[in-house]
């Protein structure tokens, strides 16, 4: 087939994101995207060169009276596209089912949506044959997919008796102004936390628990996990090789002085080029943070939530259109949007992120003393 025609209906946080990354794959093309309502992301959409489409409840005459351009309505957006992600709030992707149904169009929902909304849930690096030839998918959540990665990477090595994460959650999205906490730390009462089960409809069977508390912070998440292994690894170490030789994972260094989100997202605003996203779409782990005691592991994890699904959704797109293997996608995707590019070998062209750097601390530079946490 040719490129394989990719609709975004609702255009905010994730929508967007997945759009221009869409736009940057080697074999898809972005046919359009869907908005609501004229404001300054549907501008942006009609600055990058996106066909626009008005979604919902949104008319042509609003966007029509804010001077944005728009190409007509969601039906015949649909009318053009192979695949549609769906990134509009949550349960309304339900909402929209019908519509995409009806269009006779293959649907990759998002994690706000229950899993029934979609044949299956999927997260690449944990799932990708799961998804493959299926008519709709949900990409499960950004801490789910945190999640499920990590899971991908242990539980074929060491196996896994129980996990358990404790997931420290941010408040808000940056561009959130609506939502809090801003001064106090809220624990989600009713545990476990929903990400457990989310966890098992990509991994059967995992035995797994997950608490979780909001803090006022529009970073990242961090997780803290501890897992029970099946059998021992030998050292930290080689579950820190595993880690830093699957895509999507980040470690950092000690020498590289990034004491938490604050530092990660720094790095990640610094690797982006021209053109390329000042975003964290990998799992981010610290060597350091990392312990091993016989069969206990434990670990911390930072997920920059508006990016880490960005990645699954492209993946996503070529596992309904049963275009690709896992591996394949996974290596295009990753290499059309520069993740594992360190920042000092960014390429900045389209569809040319550069491989995963393996940094280690250079020669002679003094490891920088770890502070102390009071
Ligand atoms: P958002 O509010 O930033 O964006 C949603 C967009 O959809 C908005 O532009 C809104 O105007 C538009 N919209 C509203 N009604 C619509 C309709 N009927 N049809 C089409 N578009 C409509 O939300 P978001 O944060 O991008 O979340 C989208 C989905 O992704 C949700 O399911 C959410 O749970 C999930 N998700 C969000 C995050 C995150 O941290 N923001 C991370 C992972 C997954």
């Amino acid at each position: 087939m040719g490129k394989a025609r990719v609709a975004v209906n609702g255009y905010g946080t994730i929508g967007k994101r997945v759009a221009d990354a869409i736009a940057r794959q080697p074999d898809m093309q972005l046919v359009g995207v869907a908005k609501t309502r004229p404001d300054y992301v549907a501008r942006r959409a009609v600055d990058r060169g996106y066909p626009l489409y008005v979604a919902g409840s949104g008319t042509p005459e609003k966007f029509a009276a804010a001077g944005i351009a728009v190409a007509g309505r969601l039906a015949e957006l649909l009318a053009k596209a192979d695949v549609v992600i769906d990134a509009s709030p949550e349960d309304v992707g339900r909402e929209n089912r019908p519509l995409y149904e009806k269009a006779g169009v293959r649907a990759i929902y998002q994690g706000g949506e229950e899993p029934e909304v979609a044949e299956a849930s999927f997260s690449a690096l944990a799932n990708f044959e799961a998804g493959r030839g299926k008519r709709s998918l949900r990409v499960v959540s950004c801490n789910t997919t945190g999640i499920t990665r990590a899971v991908s990477v242990v539980l074929p090595r060491w196996g896994v008796e129980h996990w358990e994460v404790t997931l420290v959650r941010r408040a808000a999205d940056p561009a959130e102004t609506k939502r809090g906490p801003i001064n106090g730390i809220l624990p989600a009462l009713d545990m476990p936390s929903h990400h457990g089960p989310d966890a098992r409809t990509v991994v059967p069977g995992l035995s797994i628990t997950t608490v979780a508390l909001v803090v006022p912070t529009t970073l990242m998440h961090v997780h803290v996990n501890h897992v029970r292994l099946a059998r021992p690894p030998k050292d930290s170490g080689e579950l820190l090789a595993a880690f830093r030789a699957t895509p999507r994972f980040h470690v950092f260094a000690p020498w590289e002085g990034v004491e938490g989100t604050p530092q990660a997202m720094e790095f990640a605003r610094d690797r982006a080029g021209a053109g390329a996203p000042a975003d964290l779409m990998e799992n981010v782990l610290w060597e350091r943070g990392l312990r091993v005691e016989g069969r206990d592991v434990h670990f911390f994890q930072a997920i920059h939530q508006e990016s880490i699904v960005v990645p699954e959704n492209v993946d996503a797109v070529r596992a309904v259109l049963g275009i690709s293997d896992g591996p394949t996608s996974i290596a295009t995707t990753d290499r059309a949007l520069g993740i594992g590019a360190a920042p000092r070998s960014v390429d900045r062209s389209p569809g040319r992120g550069s491989a995963p750097s393996g940094v280690r601390e250079p020669p002679g530079r003094p490891t920088r003393r770890p502070r102390t946490i009071k």
